[in-house]
């Protein structure tokens, strides 16, 4: 008997393209003998909408066109429990969403009250790995290195602008950089070397979040660790992200194409397994469980910083996490097939 799995795709999210660029190659990699996919598309304003594959295209994906038979069937939410043609619940849904409304707990929450198995993190893990002040403070708490950082509300902000920027001058210095605390792909992000480009900055931060997070800035090689298990995870081969840009921005993430990525990484092998170390350490941290893409930086003295934790990290057949596993013999549709046996694996062990 095939898997009825459930993809969830594109989000109310900043993030909405990169989720695109995913789900069809998900879908094409997926095995017809294993499993049968029940495509759903969220669209942007928050819409599901129950996709269809069509000729192997996935609605949603910009440059193919929207059928009028797949827009016609706006479906709820809830309704994941009875999506098969059968009106059966799918055996585990795959949210390969990224960003809020979906790589935060959100839709986590939600299947977890449906009762439906999903692939990776769980509410809490989504959670906070999604807000960057919660995942700082959760890995100052376990003892791993950081940029020293602040954070803002957007009404405090607004209630005294000029002690902000003298806070952020007095405890960090330029340069800096300024995220909205629950975003990712580099969306709202700028660095700043001035006061004139942390006023512009938090502008730009503050339109995302209410909540914002200022770093140090840091000059070192950033190397990224992919966490793939539940409560014994084990780690990928390492691999460095070398950007020709200023940063490693949306641009070059996903636009220009001449970011390189080195995989596997020239690093010694005592930082290799220090990385792991404190990689397994950041995914326990915040109560992973399926995957993680961890990312530090390598300062020049051979320390390891760490930025974040990715909890739905770019699942392209050539984005990151993906390959540091296809470097570690697993292959992408394999990849696929571990992380959903995770998922129902976790379920079972809470029934
Ligand atoms: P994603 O989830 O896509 O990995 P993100 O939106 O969560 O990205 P970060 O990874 O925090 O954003 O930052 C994006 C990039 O900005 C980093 O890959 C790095 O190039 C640069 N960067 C971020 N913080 C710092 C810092 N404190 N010092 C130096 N560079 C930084
Ligand atoms: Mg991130
Ligand atoms: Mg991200
Ligand atoms: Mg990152």
């Amino acid at each position: 008997v095939r898997i009825k799995l459930g993809l969830l795709y594109g989000g109310k999210s900043a993030e909405h393209q990169v989720s695109l660029q995913t789900a069809l190659a998900v879908i094409n990699a997926l095995n017809g003998e294993k499993f049968e996919v029940h495509p759903v598309y969220i669209t942007e304003n928050g819409e599901w909408i129950r996709g269809e594959i069509i000729e192997g295209k996935v609605q949603g994906v910009e440059e193919l066109t929207l059928t009028e038979k797949a827009t016609a069937k706006a479906i709820s939410p809830t309704s994941l429990s009875t999506l098969s043609q059968e009106g059966e619940a799918v055996d585990v849904v795959f949210p390969l969403l990224h960003g809020p409304n979906g790589e935060d707990g959100t839709v986590q929450g939600m299947l977890e009250l449906l009762n439906i198995p999903y692939v990776g993190n769980g509410v809490l893990g989504s959670a906070a790995g999604m807000d960057k002040v919660i995942m700082k403070n959760l890995f100052a708490q376990a003892g791993l290195k950081q940029v020293k950082y602040v954070h803002f509300l957007k009404m405090d902000w607004k209630n005294n602008e000029v002690a902000a920027y003298r806070e952020v001058e007095q405890e960090l210095g330029y340069p800096c950089f300024v995220k909205p605390a629950n975003l990712g792909s580099s969306v709202g992000i700028n660095k700043c070397t001035n006061r004139e480009e942390l006023v512009n900055a938090f502008e730009e931060a503050f339109q995302f979040d209410r909540k914002i997070i200022v770093e140090e800035g840091i000059t070192a090689r950033e190397v990224e660790i992919g966490v793939l298990g539940n409560d014994a995870p084990s780690c990928s081969v390492v691999g460095e992200i070398v950007a020709k840009t200023d940063f490693y921005d949306y641009k070059s993430k996903y636009q220009d194409g001449d970011t390189a990525l080195i995989i596997p990484a020239e690093i010694s092998k005592e930082t290799y397994v220090r990385m792991e170390e404190e990689a397994i350490k950041a995914f326990k941290a915040i109560d992973g469980s399926g995957l993680v893409r961890a990312d530090f930086f390598l300062t020049e003295d051979g320390s390891l910083v760490i930025n974040e934790v990715n909890t739905m990290p770019g699942f392209t057949p050539f984005s990151m996490f993906p390959l540091l596993w296809e470097h570690k013999g697993v292959p992408y549709s394999e990849l696929i097939e571990k992380l959903v046996e995770l998922g129902m694996e976790r379920h079972a062990e809470k029934q």
